[in-house]
């Protein structure tokens, strides 16, 4: 007779270390095993936190090869809290492969509301929010263009993450397939000390990151057809 424990995703700061929850803290000093992304920097967190449990590694590289192992673990009673490098695990990271299986095996599973970086952007951004699309990373190669004009026909407000190295270029692209008067709002390192957001027209926003070299980490907003 197995006792089916639980299954926590907890989001952790984007980069301001108060963005943690009370209950996050809590779950994470309670949990009998947590998985990292990333060990090292989740050990900063939790060091930082005082909260000294079993960490193992639980990544895009390993975790379909450890996904069974964990809903073992969870099948016999542990209770796994699952954290990502920043913000909420299952958001453009890993975290949905075991939430699936282990909603599969009759676990229990939430998620914790807290830090992610598309919902400040989105709001922040002064465009439309009662309805919205979440793109993740678009294609660095294949299925890029596609995905880009299916954005630019898209009605709803689509909020996506780019890399520094891609921002200007996604914007151009963008300029090109919506026309330059869209409506953008790019944000820039989000509750940390350099937060930016730049809003305008498409156009606009090309013109300030042609000459303003684009650093840090990003989310754009696009304003829908
Ligand atoms: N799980 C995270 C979340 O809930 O937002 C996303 C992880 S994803 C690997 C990392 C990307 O999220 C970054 O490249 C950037 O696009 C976005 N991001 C994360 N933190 C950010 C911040 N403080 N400001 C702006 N964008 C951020």
């Amino acid at each position: 007779m197995y006792f089916c424990a639980m299954l926590y995703l907890v989001p952790t700061p984007i980069g301001n270390l108060e963005d943690i929850t009370q209950r996050a803290v809590r779950v994470l000093s309670e949990a009998d095993l947590i998985l990292a992304e990333d060990t090292r920097t989740s050990g900063v967190l939790l060091r930082h936190l005082d909260i000294h449990k079993p960490m193992l590694s639980y990544h895009k590289f390993n975790e379909h090869q450890s996904v069974e192992h964990f809903v073992e673990r969870l099948r016999g009673g542990e209770t796994i809290a699952v954290v990502s490098d920043a913000g909420t695990p299952g958001i453009s990271d890993p975290g949905f492969l075991l939430a699936r299986e282990a909603i599969r095996a009759g676990i229990e599973v939430t998620c914790l509301p807290g830090p992610t970086a598309l919902i400040p952007a989105l709001v922040a951004s002064g465009l439309p929010s009662d309805r919205f699309c979440f793109e993740g990373f678009l294609p660095q190669k294949k299925g890029r263009q596609t995905r880009l004009r299916e954005i630019a026909e898209e009605r709803r407000t689509t909020v996506f993450y780019e890399s520094p190295h891609r921002v200007l270029k996604t914007l151009q692209q963008l300029a090109e397939l919506c026309g330059p008067d869209r409506q953008v709002a790019v944000c820039r390192e989000l509750t940390k000390v350099h937060e930016d957001i730049v809003r305008g027209t498409l156009q606009e926003a090309v013109a300030h990151f042609t000459e303003h070299e684009p650093r840090g980490e990003f989310v754009i907003v696009l304003a829908g057809l």
